[in-house]
């Protein structure tokens, strides 16, 4: 019998009230709904370049994107790939491909064709949008499954140039119906547990999570028309996707894309174009705690800076409010399948609420967030740790072609079980004290353990493996691994990094190899991570 008084005061919501958010509608008309009031603003500055396109050349580019990918052959519900780091092209590629009712999947440039090679199969992708450096890892996609390649640079023999697509004509884009329960983005994550797999998230889901941040008379993360906002994280990462390019777009804010982090670089672009906005990571956070070149420029103009991606200790968060004096700092929390956001910091409000140090936030409005116990299942009260859920219209819609994976973390009565573990204060505020899932984050980047196992036990020497996270100052965490050797085997733990490091990106790389006899398991055959952890914990593992 469930009591329902106690199950009601379980169940946390924002302490905003909730907003009326029209969520049937494209995310790219509703990201341009209000660009009659800045169509010639600055939309778009390319830090590397100065270059600026206003809202309406942003607008205008990605309707001609649209007609490009129409005539280029992509379909309705077809796959694109985006394969660029932070430029207006990556930009103009999603919003293209938002107007012709395509998807696509974002994944890291700097990955490996093997890497790319997964995703682009498993998602389907019948064009890749990249650029000439990375054109060598997709090549043999190119010529085995017919994937065009469009390159925002001089192109090579074979592939063809962005200009044919931004170069297309309006017109010649065929009338797009679409669904708000079509897909738009297709990030790829490994959630709770084994391999990354297509979180589907649909134009509903991404409309409701910009309203629940950005829309509203007393909006959670007040941005403004005249706010600078930093895109310096990676756009191939929902966190910037989301929370910085559609909730920037959303409110008519300048955008200044960084193509790479680099401390000296953000600094001088800082105070160059007064940024407002500062989205960032802890590892940046870290960075800019400790550079010494902080006095030497003004950062004044900074008024916000948002934390996220993976946790930001009390001692680092009150170095930095040192260094920034002026800015409000603090943290949102997100997890791809949940569209991302779930919580955020009401610091950053309108009328702002007090905060505390270490709080990832209250969960966003239109939303209900509950902390179950994971082995039952029971709601928790406050102040008690538990496994975070979450419900509300932002959350994906589910896996691609994995319903079973899908049944795993969205349960019947609609809750996304997000596999990080946390309690709900007395003040609506959320804290992360550890994490369920398998899933190491190396500087907010996504390492699923699983993947590299795969990986490992390929090698004819190594009989059985697990992988789980180590803690490192720098990084937050880096994997590690617990190898069995096959029978009168001999390989040294260089080896085995190397055979890691050809095959992945590098912040999957091992950091240290551990042998063992055995991998301990459950008599499902799944692996105790929870014990490996725990011998890491101890000192030195045997
Ligand atoms: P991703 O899907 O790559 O965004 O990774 C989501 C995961 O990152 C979450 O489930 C958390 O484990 C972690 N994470 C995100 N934001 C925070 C935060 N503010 N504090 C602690 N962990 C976080």
């Amino acid at each position: 019998v469930v009591d329902t008084i106690a199950t009601d005061r379980c169940v946390y919501r924002s302490k905003l009230p909730d907003i009326e958010i029209k969520n049937d509608m494209s995310l790219h008309n509703y990201c341009f709904q209000n660009i009659g009031a800045y169509r010639d603003n600055p939309c778009l500055i390319n830090g590397s370049t100065g270059e600026v396109y206003t809202y309406g050349e942003v607008e205008t580019t990605a309707r001609r994107v649209a007609a490009g990918l129409h005539r280029m052959g992509v379909q309705q519900r077809e796959v694109i790939m985006i394969l660029l780091p932070n430029s207006p092209e990556f930009v103009f590629a999603f919003l293209g491909a938002s107007f012709r009712g395509a998807m696509s999947t974002t994944a890291n440039p700097f990955y490996t064709p093997q890497e790319i090679a997964k995703q682009v199969k498993a998602s389907g992708a019948k064009l890749i949008v990249t650029m000439s450096a990375y054109v060598d890892k997709v090549r043999d996609l190119a010529e085995e499954r017919g994937v065009k390649v469009v390159c925002v640079d001089a192109p090579p023999p074979g592939c063809s140039h962005f200009s044919e697509l931004s170069g297309a004509d309006e017109s010649e884009l065929p009338e797009v119906d679409i669904d708000p329960d079509d897909v738009v983005a297709l990030p790829y994550s490994s959630g709770t547990t084994g391999l990354p797999k297509g979180v589907m998230l649909t134009h509903r889901s991404q409309v409701t999570s910009v309203a629940q941040q950005v829309d509203g008379e007393n909006p959670n993360l007040y941005f403004r028309p005249d706010d600078v906002l930093l895109c310096v994280l990676p756009l191939f990462h929902i966190y910037s996707l989301n929370s910085v390019l559609f909730c920037g777009l959303r409110v008519g804010a300048a955008i200044l894309i960084m193509q790479k982090f680099e401390i000296t670089a953000l600094m001088e672009l800082v105070q160059k174009y007064k940024v407002t906005i500062a989205p960032i990571v802890p590892p940046i956070v870290l960075a800019i705690a400790k550079s010494p070149l902080v006095d030497k420029y003004d950062l004044s103009s900074i008024r916000t800076v948002m934390s996220g991606a993976a946790p930001m200790g009390k001692e680092l968060e009150d170095a930095v409010r040192a260094k920034l004096p002026n800015a409000k700092l603090g943290q949102g929390y997100g997890m791809t399948e949940a569209g991302p956001v779930l919580s955020m910091c009401l610091a950053f409000a309108k009328e702002p609420f007090e905060i505390k140090s270490g709080s990832c936030g209250t969960v966003v409005r239109n939303a209900q967030l509950k902390i179950v116990d994971p082995e039952t299942g029971a709601y928790l009260p406050r102040n008690q740790p538990g496994e975070i859920c979450i419900r509300g219209s932002q959350i994906m819609k589910g896996y691609l072609n994995d319903a079973a994976a899908t049944q795993r973390t969205i349960d019947k009565e609609g809750w996304l079980h997000t596999g990080d573990i946390g309690y709900v204060d007395d003040d609506e505020e959320l804290f992360i004290v550890d994490r369920l899932k398998e899933i190491i984050k190396y500087k907010g980047f996504q390492v699923a353990p699983a993947e590299l196992e795969a990986i490992l036990i390929t090698h004819p020497n190594i009989a059985d493996a697990a992988v789980v996270p180590m803690k490192d100052e720098a990084a937050g965490e880096v994997p590690v691994a617990f190898v069995v050797t096959s029978n009168g085997s001999v390989i040294s733990e260089d080896e085995i990094k190397q055979f890691i490091s050809k095959q992945v990106v590098f912040y999957k790389r091992i950091n240290r190899v551990f042998f063992v006899d055995s991998i301990p398991k459950a008599p499902s055959g799944k692996i105790l991570r929870k014990d490996l952890r725990g011998r890491l914990a101890a000192g030195i593992p045997k």
